[in-house]
């Protein structure tokens, strides 16, 4: 291993993630934090800290040129990303690599053109990926787009090719309509993302949102670790994630994920990927390609027993996958509940000072956080404060350990989003496993 100290450019629970999963290897750590995270479990636990930053993301987490010194001054030797900030960031993938250290990360070239809606949705249909039905790329006239809704049917979406977080997305449901909604997606992601660029795509009634990981050497060989099914989400962002999916059977399974790991091998993909796809009446739909490490990463390591930020850190470091696709077996059933610091129902942030903790514990039971009595949550980042993830032999196992888990769960001084997981482990329709991505806020709704 060639990799000995490992700058995290992140913060919460997915800078202690990486730093635990380096600490386990023999790699040195160095967090990076701005001056409200000074007193996080992370910064506390690494072997060197420095501050980057005053709290305003834009002055610290995506600070280019004080994460460069930062690795420089403390002489590390490698960059994890983590998810959100920089790590889809191609140009600071490219700056790491200039500066000698290892990025740990796929190719800046995957990642810009993975960043790119319409450049993705070219490069993993010219792969063989299925497609949602839509334009062949970006589209910038009316009548082109009146003539385009009216062969593939009515509703169709818009949708901004440098869009993310659910952003910049318009449904249009009549040819009245399109004009007006078309225009205002344009200015919509020209304010947003500084790129009025847009394509158009099916709407796809009540789908399903399922996600292959996939993994690759950068030289030829990729494998896949199974699909995590994300349909339950509230504008967008997923709130409870399971692996496998209630719907998927094994064959279809080897099948699809046999598909994505030949695309990912045929790129030369490198590191750890996500190829998004919307699932309805039996048929997958690629919509995105995510080139980072998942917030969701861990039911996947609960059903493969992979180390998913290891095997980051292992091909970073230039070595061949640990596995190939034959050793890499399903066991059991995995849920991970994403917690927020927030009002349950209504979903307003409640950042402040946690006065009690006490993290859920026993065979199966996984939790991700930063917290600790006394922690103050700072109110300028994520609401995401942890996540709790069980597995069983069984869904229906799996969702008992849960329930329990959840019981024994102490965070006080802050709302957490606990109260909602509790009563949708209740729900009949959720136990079934049958709900698609409208199911969660109609829930909401119905509870209101
Ligand atoms: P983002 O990068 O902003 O997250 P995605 O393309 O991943 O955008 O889409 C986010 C969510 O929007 C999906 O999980 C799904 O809920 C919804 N969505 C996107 N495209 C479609 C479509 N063609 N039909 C129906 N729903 C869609």
């Amino acid at each position: 291993m060639a990799i000995k100290r490992l700058l995290i450019a992140n913060r919460g629970e997915i800078a202690l993630r990486i730093h635990r999963a380096a600490r386990e290897m023999g790699i040195e750590t160095v967090a990076v934090h701005s001056t409200a995270d000074a007193d996080a479990m992370h910064v506390r636990l690494a072997d060197h800290a420095v501050c980057i930053g005053p709290p305003a993301a834009k002055d610290s987490y995506l600070n280019v040129a004080a994460i460069i010194s930062a690795a420089e001054i403390t002489q590390a030797d490698a960059i994890h990303p983590g998810y959100g900030f920089l790590s889809e960031n191609a140009r600071f993938a490219e700056i790491v690599e200039a500066h000698g250290l290892a990025w740990v990360g796929p190719k800046p070239e995957h990642i810009r053109t993975m960043g790119d809606k319409v450049e993705a949705k070219r490069t993993a249909g010219a792969l063989g990926l299925p497609l949602v039905p839509g334009s062949d790329g970006a589209i910038e006239d009316f009548a082109e787009a009146r003539a385009l809704a009216e062969t593939i049917g009515y509703p169709v979406i818009i949708k901004a090719a440098s869009g993310g977080g659910g952003r910049g997305m318009k449904v249009v449901n009549s040819a009245e309509e399109l004009e007006s909604q078309m225009g205002q997606a344009r200015s919509e992601a020209k304010a947003a993302f500084g790129d009025a660029t847009v394509y158009m795509e099916k709407y796809l009634g009540n789908p399903r949102h399922i996600e292959f990981q996939i993994f690759g050497d950068g030289k030829g060989a990729a494998v896949h670790l199974g699909e995590r099914d994300c349909s339950l989400q509230r504008r967008h962002q997923k709130v409870l994630e399971e692996a496998p999916s209630p719907v998927i059977t094994p064959a279809e399974r080897d099948r699809m994920g046999g598909i994505v790991a030949k695309a990912m091998a045929d790129m030369a993909y490198r590191g750890a990927g996500t190829i998004e796809f919307l699932w309805e009446n039996g048929e997958f739909y690629f919509i995105e390609m995510n080139t980072r490490l998942q917030v969701e990463h861990p039911v996947t390591e609960a059903i493969t027993g992979v180390d998913l930020v290891r095997e980051q850190i292992r091909i970073a470091d230039g070595q061949d996958l640990a596995f190939t696709q034959d050793q890499i077996e399903f066991k059991g059933h995995a849920i991970e509940c994403r917690i927020n610091a927030e009002d349950p129902w209504n979903f307003t942030p409640s950042p402040g000072q946690v006065t009690g903790y006490h993290a859920a514990g026993g065979l199966n039971v996984r939790v991700d956080s930063g917290l600790y009595t006394g922690y103050r949550i700072p109110p300028y980042y994520d609401s995401m404060i942890g996540k709790l993830i069980v597995s069983g032999r069984s869904r229906n196992g799996a969702i008992m350990r849960l329930k329990r888990a959840l019981e024994e769960m102490v965070i006080d001084g802050v709302k957490t989003s606990i109260p909602l997981h509790q009563a949708l482990l209740e729900d009949p329709e959720f136990q079934s496993g049958d709900y698609t991505i409208k199911w969660l806020e109609e829930w909401l709704a119905k509870r209101a």
